[in-house]
């Protein structure tokens, strides 16, 4: 066991708004949304960040990619545009230490980012 809030969403014993789940990869709905599409998709594995991931997940990390792509069509958001972010270490701005990718549309983006 461990005390891993994205490993206990993926079990289902916390709630969060799922948009997708399979044995492999799932997205659910930011609790605190920084625009008008904000989905987390994510592995069911436990992985760290970035930093940890295998030649031996490149699968799964293309998996990932792929779902973001299908739920921002899914969201109308794949023709205007959208951003993938994926905040890596505490100088990356990761808060939760489950890798995930962040999913943000419906609206302009800026940059440079924070
Ligand atoms: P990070 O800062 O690690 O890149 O992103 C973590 C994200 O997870 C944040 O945007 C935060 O709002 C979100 N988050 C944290 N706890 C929960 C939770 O319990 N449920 C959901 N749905 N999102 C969460
Ligand atoms: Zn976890």
């Amino acid at each position: 066991m461990n005390d891993c809030i994205f490993c206990a969403i993926a079990a289902h014993e916390i709630p969060a708004t799922f948009v997708r789940e399979d044995d492999e990869v799932l997205a659910i709905r930011d609790v605190n949304p920084q625009a008008p599409v904000h989905v987390l998709i994510l592995p069911r594995e436990h992985i760290e960040s970035v930093a940890e991931l295998t030649p031996s997940q490149d699968g799964l990390w293309g998996r990932m990619l792929h779902v973001a792509q299908a739920i921002a069509e899914d969201e109308g958001i794949d023709e205007t545009g959208f951003r993938l972010v994926v905040n890596t270490g505490k100088a990356g701005g990761q808060t939760v230490d489950h890798l995930h990718i962040h999913l943000l549309g419906g609206r302009q983006m800026t940059w440079p980012p924070g």
